[in-house]
């Protein structure tokens, strides 16, 4: 009952596809689809994160090589829950994976959240190391939202910041809303990170963004994340 959902991300100067995030959906038989906000929590308690976050990655592997047997090399972003950084091997489970799907590591990238970086700081930092050596890309995600030290954040060797919705949101509410972003893509780029911005709604708020010098954007202003059939209808229409 759980579907691979896809998100675009866009590069904003070329207003190109450069990626997408899969996001779980659960299919549920009666209550018909679930967005994580229902059931990750619980998942979260009773520990079955771990096994759904396996099942995303290998869908997301799986999709990254069956675009890249029809030549469209489109690198696809994957979820890490808290739990599975302190868990288990995640080195291990996402290594094996793409050597079963066969394809070049720079494709798949990781989200950490900012919080669990810091929360698991030593754990992760091991982990984070490995998963680059392999060329496995990195994502801090919901950038802004925890209590880091950015020369905490710094030891981590990302590729990309993502900076949360709920500073895009009130981004053109006044302008130091919006030099507040500013200020962010600033530290990313100093850190020698891409930014993307997520919960992106409105073309006001890509206006501005742009403004600022994002790099790439993502959110509903190009419609809800899709399904697996509709993503590549999509890719279709575009490659
Ligand atoms: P996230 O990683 O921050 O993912 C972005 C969330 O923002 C997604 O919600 C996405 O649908 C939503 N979003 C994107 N653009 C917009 C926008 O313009 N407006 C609004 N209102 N929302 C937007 P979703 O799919 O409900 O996922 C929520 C969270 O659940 C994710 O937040 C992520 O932390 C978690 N999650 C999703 N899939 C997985 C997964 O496979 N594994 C794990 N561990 N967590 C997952
Ligand atoms: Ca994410
Ligand atoms: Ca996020």
């Amino acid at each position: 009952e759980f579907e691979m959902f896809l998100q675009p991300q866009v590069n904003i100067r070329t207003g190109k596809i450069c990626g997408a995030e899969a996001l779980v959906r659960w299919r549920h038989p009666t209550k018909g689809i679930l967005v994580p906000a229902h059931f990750l929590s619980l998942f979260e308690d009773n520990g079955f994160i771990t096994r759904l976050d396996s099942f995303m990655w290998e869908e997301a592997c799986k999709y990254i090589a069956k675009l890249q047997e029809r030549d469209i090399m489109l690198p696809i972003s994957v979820n890490v829950s808290r739990r599975h950084i302190g868990e288990t091997d995640i080195v291990d489970v996402l290594s094996s994976l793409v050597k079963k799907y066969g394809f070049e590591n720079k494709y798949l990238e990781i989200e950490i959240t900012e919080s669990i970086l810091i929360d698991s700081a030593d754990k992760a930092l091991q982990c984070i190391n490995e998963l680059k050596n392999m060329g496995i890309k990195l994502a801090i995600d919901d950038f802004g939202t925890g209590y880091s030290s950015l020369s905490y954040l710094n030891r981590f060797p990302a590729d990309l910041l993502k900076i949360d919705k709920s500073f895009i949101d009130k981004i053109n509410a006044n302008e130091s809303s919006k030099q507040y972003v500013a200020a962010m893509i600033s530290i990313g780029h100093i850190m020698g990170l891409d930014v993307i911005s997520e919960g992106v709604e409105t073309d006001e708020q890509i206006d501005a963004l742009r403004s600022i010098g994002c790099d790439f954007i993502q959110g509903f202003v190009w419609g809800r994340p899709l399904s697996e059939e509709d993503a590549e209808k999509l890719i279709d229409s575009i490659y």
